[in-house]
């Protein structure tokens, strides 16, 4: 299966994720997650990367399509692959288009996860991740089991004043994506705003 999740940040699409790619047995390839990794290891896409992604911007265009790019050539994504988090602009949707054309892999299904706006806020905020088993918790509406309660983190761009302008972001530059791939026919919509359980099964009858 080759499908990419789109959606305002915070609908949940690195949860629903990492959920599919074990049903499906793919890859999950999420570009926020390789642009963190590269700050972590403080390579110079890292230090390229950091600023931008702290003001809560996109990383350039290039830059993106050149990473995933290579990470689709990789052996594990020749049977399919899960895209969270890339394309966020029609010209990475164009480029995407063109590099799986190539390769006569053309994208199967988009899965677009809508949330509303004001739900998002609250969602991002109270977002923290456990960073040994990558699970992803909520204060309030999924919390941290107490023996992972002291390390769960919170990512530097999930404050609130961040969050409004990735928002902002998402509605200027990735939102045109929705028209983009509703026009090939391949767009499906997802209701996001349940329990991370309901979604899932929302997104296999969608998929179906
Ligand atoms: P995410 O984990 O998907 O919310 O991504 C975190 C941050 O990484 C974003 O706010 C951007 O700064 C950067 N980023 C991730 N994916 C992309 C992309 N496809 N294009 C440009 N920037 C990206």
């Amino acid at each position: 299966m080759r499908m990419i999740f789109i959606g305002p940040p915070g609908a949940g699409k690195g949860t629903q994720a990492a959920r599919l790619v074990e049903r499906f047995q793919i890859p999950h390839i999420s570009t926020g997650d390789m642009f963190r990794a590269a700050v972590q290891a403080g390579t110079p896409l890292g230090l390229e990367a950091k600023a931008i992604m702290d003001a809560g911007g996109l990383v350039g265009d290039d830059v993106t399509i050149g990473l995933v790019r290579e990470r689709l050539v990789e052996p594990d994504a020749a049977g399919g692959f899960m895209l969270d988090g890339f394309p966020r602009t029609i010209l990475q949707a164009e480029s995407l288009e063109r590099i799986l054309g190539e390769a006569e892999r053309p994208l199967q299904a988009v899965l677009l996860l809508e949330v509303p706006d004001e739900v998002i806020v609250q969602r991002i905020v109270g977002r923290r991740q456990d960073p040994v088993t990558k699970e992803i918790y909520h204060l309030e509406f999924n919390p941290p089991p107490a023996e992972v309660a002291d390390r769960v983190v919170q990512r530097s761009d999930d404050t609130e004043e961040k969050c409004m302008e990735r928002l902002s972001v998402y509605h200027a530059q990735t939102a045109p994506l929705v028209p983009f791939y509703e026009s090939r026919g391949v767009l499906r919509r997802v209701d996001g705003l349940a329990r991370p359980d309901d979604v899932t099964q929302r997104i296999v009858a969608a998929l179906s």
